[in-house]
């Protein structure tokens, strides 16, 4: 059985700061166990323990699983003494159940990261022998456009600045221009900027950015657009978040 104060269980759940929960519980509205319960101090097994607010019942869960479109200059972890993490663009009450980033986006990354407090999907997730396909676009800047040598390099493998020899992946241009002054990357004319599509099976320190670094090139701007069955939704604005579906949940487990 689980131990989880009242005004703790209620924010959690979606119901209200801390301090809203106090006044909303000393307005008597809450009830445990049918009984009007005046006390959001109070100690509870949520399994065992019915809470209702206004009557309806509030339904306890665990688990959390937010889909973040992580903006640039945000690391990916849960706490850090000077740089601003994930966690800290969360609200309040998304922060009780303790979600972590699956896996890590390097501070200037951007794009999908899934947040939860599920170890075990997590876990699932990030198991190298798992081979969980993820999907970046890139801007490279390089001194010939991005094509078929890179997708061949890709293809079969390449050599990263420590010898690691990289798993196949799969490399799609999907346009290039000659890079100007204006471009991201360097305050200079010439070479070409490509905008390329990244399908990787592992998850090395750096990999797509030493994967470019190895062909000759350089990643001006990173996004993961997906990680398994999950896709980022376009319709979220970069720094927010929302609830996985039902139906993305189900895709996971
Ligand atoms: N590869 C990188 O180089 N950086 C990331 O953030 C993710 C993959």
């Amino acid at each position: 059985s689980r131990r989880i104060r009242l005004d703790k269980l209620l924010s959690s759940m979606g119901h209200g700061s801390r301090a809203e929960i106090k006044r909303i519980v000393k307005a008597g509205r809450v009830a445990v166990d049918g009984r009007t319960e005046k006390d959001s101090g109070r100690v509870l097994d949520p399994e065992q323990e019915k809470v209702e607010l206004d009557g309806q019942a509030v339904l306890f869960r665990d688990k959390i699983y937010l889909m973040l479109h992580k903006p640039p200059g945000v690391i990916s972890a849960t706490e850090d003494g000077r740089e601003r993490t994930v966690i800290d663009l969360l609200a309040p009450e998304d922060r009780v159940l303790e979600p972590f980033p699956v896996g890590r986006l390097d501070k200037d990354t951007v794009g999908l990261l899934l947040l939860t407090n599920d170890g075990q999907l997590a876990h699932e997730l990030l198991a190298p022998r798992k081979h969980v396909p993820k999907t970046y676009e890139a801007l490279v800047r390089s001194a010939e456009p991005v094509g078929e040598r890179e997708a061949e390099l890709f293809r079969s493998g390449i050599e990263l600045d420590d010898g690691y020899v990289t798993m196949p992946a799969e490399l799609e241009t999907l346009g290039c221009k000659e890079a100007g002054a204006d471009d991201p990357g360097e305050e200079t004319d010439g070479g070409a900027l490509s905008s390329v599509r990244l399908t990787i099976r592992e998850g090395k320190f750096h990999q797509v950015k030493r994967m470019f670094q190895a062909a000759g090139g350089r990643v001006v701007h990173l996004k993961r657009v997906s990680m398994g069955p999950l896709v980022l939704d376009d319709r979220l604005p970069i720094g927010t978040y929302r609830e996985l579906t039902e139906a993305e949940l189900a895709s996971l487990q």
